[in-house]
């Protein structure tokens, strides 16, 4: 990391700006490749990644890992990140004030990393960097160009652990982002 990532860093690990600060074991800033051309947003720290301080490292991050590694991607190629860093309590969802609060980190993350895919991982990602309610059931799988970014949603890896019904329709989406690296030569 260079000095004004590792300052960066410094200061999400150390952030008191909502009350999420008070119930967390760790904080995660996301981890992957600073030179990533995709980079995955999920919607915050579940237990394994309180304990552990990284995302995706629970059941939803074994299957995430399986879907990329489907795809021909290591997680170590791509970056990963939350719209909040830290956990909600018993994973609800994280409230409005929350996101606000929080949010400006995944902005800089975005500007730090410029990467050309965006996968919204869930409903709150995808409202988030499209600024806008997304509906997933209808709107996975459909590509957004905005600000130089392609941006596709798609399932929750946690939901897809519950409910094996969109199972082959986040599939079917994780194959788009491979066809788009390949159509962009990234
Ligand atoms: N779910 C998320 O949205 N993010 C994680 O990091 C883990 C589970
Ligand atoms: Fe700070 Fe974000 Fe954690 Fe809230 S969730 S304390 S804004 S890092």
């Amino acid at each position: 990391m260079g000095f004004d990532v590792k300052q960066f860093y410094e200061e999400v690990v150390s952030c008191q700006k909502c009350g999420l600060a008070a119930t967390r074991n760790t904080v995660v800033f996301g981890e992957g490749s600073l030179h990533a051309d995709v980079m995955l947003i999920g919607e915050g720290p579940g237990q394994k990644e309180d304990e552990q301080g990284r995302p995706f490292v629970g059941p939803a991050g074994q299957l995430l890992d399986e879907m990329l590694k489907e795809i021909g991607i290591q997680r170590k190629e791509v970056f990963i990140a939350n719209v909040v860093k830290c956990r909600p309590p018993r994973n609800r969802d994280p409230k409005p004030e929350e996101q606000e609060a929080c949010i400006g980190y995944l902005r800089r993350q975005v500007a730090m990393i410029r990467p050309k895919i965006i996968v919204c991982l869930g409903r709150i990602a995808a409202g988030v960097i499209l600024k806008r309610t997304v509906y997933m059931t209808r709107e996975h799988g459909i590509w957004t160009e905005k600000n130089g970014f392609w941006i596709l949603p798609t399932f929750h890896p946690a939901s897809l652990l519950h409910n094996n019904d969109y199972c082959m329709d986040a599939r079917a989406d994780f194959r788009k982002i491979a066809e788009k690296i390949k159509e962009l030569g990234v």
